[in-house]
């Protein structure tokens, strides 16, 4: 069985080499021997979400975002469906935005979303811009994400919308570097670019598992040597914190 990561087009929302969480996905599947394809979506093309088992929705410029929302909303009965089948979708920054109602840039220009996770993000005057450290926790384990963020959007949460963790250093969400990203079942949704996977081994393989639960495959994942990954975690963490904003 062939796990099948997709990516919605990432020749528009790959900005700060988010494509790299791809490439993460699919060799820390083929490091434990699974058979694993990505078919990236392209504007016009419709998602089978028979044929998913993750989605990855990187960033992008605000013309770029515009670009593709047309093309992603059409896509939301699919994402829907999806969602509901427990396929997991990682959304970064641009792709983050387009998963709630609408992002609203700086010029004032209202680009709709899909609508599938209940928030809405508007452009503020600034860009928030530096290396992150978020606190975050999954099935009771703790969790240190660690990355960069570079947007203009300001995001609030809907009422019962978890986020994906507090803010240690950083801007997060709104600005005020209290909360990040955001959380609703295996919807994760994240400010975070670097790309955040290569330095956040551990989120990849939450998203790993999850797609191979949907795909019938074992979840029970070889541990990898992430010597690396975790040198990597730690630098960026010691940056972030020697430059406290
Ligand atoms: N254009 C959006 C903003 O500036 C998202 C930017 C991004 O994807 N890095 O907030």
């Amino acid at each position: 069985m062939t796990l099948r990561i997709v990516p919605l087009y990432p020749e528009l929302l790959s900005i700060y080499a988010d494509r790299g969480n791809v490439r993460v996905l699919q060799q820390r599947a083929r490091w434990r021997g699974i058979s694993v394809e990505v078919t990236p979506l392209a504007l016009g093309e419709a998602l089978d979400p028979a044929q998913t088992d993750v989605v990855l929705i990187g960033g992008g410029q605000d013309r770029d975002q515009a670009l593709v929302a047309e093309a992603l909303v059409a896509q939301t009965p699919a994402l829907r469906s999806a969602i509901a089948d427990g396929v997991p979708i990682l959304a970064v920054c641009g792709g983050y935005q387009l998963l709630g109602h609408r992002y609203v840039d700086q010029s004032g220009r209202d680009t709709p979303g899909t609508g599938l996770i209940d928030f809405e993000s508007h452009a503020g005057p600034t860009r928030i811009v530096g290396n992150v450290v978020v606190e975050t926790e999954f099935d009771g384990t703790r969790h240190e994400l660690v990355g960069f963020e570079n947007h203009a959007g300001r995001t609030l949460l809907g009422p019962t919308v978890a986020p994906l963790g507090r803010v240690i250093i950083g801007g997060g969400n709104d600005g005020t570097g209290t909360t990040e990203g955001c959380l609703d079942g295996r919807v994760v949704g994240t400010y975070v670019h670097g790309p955040l996977l290569p330095k956040n081994p551990w989120l990849a393989d939450q998203l790993l598992a999850w797609a191979c639960e949907h795909r019938g495959l074992s979840t029970t994942l070889a541990p990898l040597d992430d010597q690396l990954e975790c040198a990597a975690a730690l630098a960026a963490s010691a940056l972030a914190r020697s430059e406290r904003r």
